[in-house]
């Protein structure tokens, strides 16, 4: 397989020798660290993308998650230019960024007020912020492989670290005012609770499951966390970064039915471009404004930001979100999504491969440990069955980045967990092409 990739990416192979000596392990994020060698990418339209050597792929990465309507959108890109046209930064309000703030005010439930921010790492910090000042209390509480950017405060019990100490960097100071609580594990929440309610802040939680729900989350626990939180005068967040726009037009809140006090938003927010926003409560909110937390006798919190709801983002993420508003874009990646989970059970089973796929709207994973699925036949899978440690490949094992690289062999790039996010894109022709792959 390594060879086949190999001979097939001599460019890509270029580039990453290149890239080791500029860039710390030949990457800009940690994900793309794929051995043999990352790819390079020269261009992506629709649901597929073609690099330095001229390879086609269908695309499962989805630009991270921020692309549910693929790779430059007519519509969406058009808006882009004729906004960078216009000017790009104006060092001022401007109407764009009010529509933008209108339509996440419209769509996501819980959303009474916005403060856009550059990505969903600085939305999780703000969030973290406002609730420890609207509380007073200086605790965190975050589910066990819970991903919330890679701040100080969320830097640990993620992929690595899960007794809760700091990774390398980190005070120890913050460190010990989080809380890491197991998933699904509602007598070990409330015991958690019951220790350290009083002290918390904020309970934040990805609320479909880690990793795009690699994980899952039962939506019982998550309406007990709801409830005890608000029992305990704890803010509730939502991380809804990947869910949002996504699992629902209004996220996961709305398709859980649960009412979050905030909620962080990015990813599909901004249309394919940097940007993030946490919105939620008023009056938690009004900790931003300065003659509202004036009159309430409180001090307001500092944000800046020079490129907050930049007029790119806002143009490109006014677009997407009233394409997704006025079309069944999101039906359509659920339905492919679901067509693609049924179709590589299918190919698993006539294989006779002790895997499985399983996965939600518009996510697949592939389940590849072949310790734990002896004897259950593809669609008998049912991932509440096992726990994290058997759901997560752990770091460095083989078999992910060989089924990814045969893919990728084959023309078709998954994300390495192994898994992958869908678009409205994908269709008829890209379902055949993976199944084939
Ligand atoms: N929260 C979740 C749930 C995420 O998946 C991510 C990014 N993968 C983040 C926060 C961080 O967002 P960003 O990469 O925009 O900083």
């Amino acid at each position: 397989i390594v060879a086949a990739f190999v001979a097939r990416t001599p460019g890509s192979a270029a580039a990453y020798a290149k890239a080791r000596e500029i860039f710390p392990g030949g990457v800009t994020h940690d994900t793309r660290y794929v051995r043999p060698h990352p790819l390079s990418i020269v261009r992506a339209a629709g649901a597929r993308k073609w690099d330095v050597d001229g390879n086609e792929y269908v695309d499962y990465f989805g630009g991270h998650g921020a692309l549910i309507l693929g790779h430059a959108h007519p519509e969406v890109a058009a808006r882009i230019a004729e906004q960078a046209a216009k000017g790009t930064h104006y060092g001022a309000s401007h109407p764009l960024e009010l529509r933008w703030g209108e339509l996440v005010r419209e769509l996501v439930p819980s959303a009474e007020m916005v403060r856009f921010t550059n990505s969903g790492t600085e939305a999780t910090l703000m969030a973290l912020r406002l609730a420890r000042a609207a509380t007073g209390r200086p605790k965190l509480l975050r589910l066990r492989g819970h991903f919330h950017g890679w701040h100080d405060h969320m830097a640990f019990g993620v992929t690595n670290h899960f007794d809760g100490t700091p990774t390398p960097g980190v005070l120890e100071g913050l460190a010990s005012n989080v809380v890491l609580a197991d998933p699904n594990d509602a007598a070990g929440l409330v015991a958690l609770l019951e220790e350290h309610g009083p002290q918390i802040a904020a309970a934040i939680l990805e609320p479909t499951g880690s990793t795009y729900g690699q994980v899952p989350l039962r939506p019982e626990f998550v309406r007990l966390l709801r409830e005890e939180t608000a029992k305990r005068g704890i803010l509730l967040i939502f991380d809804e970064v990947v869910t949002g726009f996504r699992v629902a037009l209004g996220g996961a809140q709305q398709a859980l039915g649960i009412r979050p006090d905030l909620t962080t938003l990015a990813k599909i927010l901004a249309g394919g471009l940097p940007g993030g926003a946490v919105v939620g409560r008023r009056d938690v909110m009004e900790l931003l404004d300065p003659e509202r937390a004036a009159a309430r006798g409180i001090e307001k919190i500092p944000h800046q930001g020079t490129f907050n709801a930049n007029p790119l983002s806002a143009a490109a993420g006014v677009a997407t979100l009233e394409i997704l508003k006025s079309t069944d874009a999101i039906a359509r990646a659920h339905a492919y999504a679901a067509q693609l989970r049924e179709g590589m059970n299918a190919v698993l089973a006539e294989a006779g491969v002790p895997w499985a796929v399983y996965g939600t709207h518009t996510g697949f994973h592939v389940f590849t440990n072949p310790r734990r699925l002896p004897g259950i036949g593809p669609h008998a899978f049912d991932p509440f069955a096992f726990g994290y440690e058997d759901l997560k490949v752990p770091r460095g094992a083989q078999g992910p980045t060989k089924l990814a690289l045969a893919m990728r062999v084959h023309g078709v790039d998954i994300m390495p967990w192994p898994g992958g996010t869908v678009s409205a894109a994908h269709g008829p022709a890209e379902l055949d092409r993976t199944l084939e792959a």
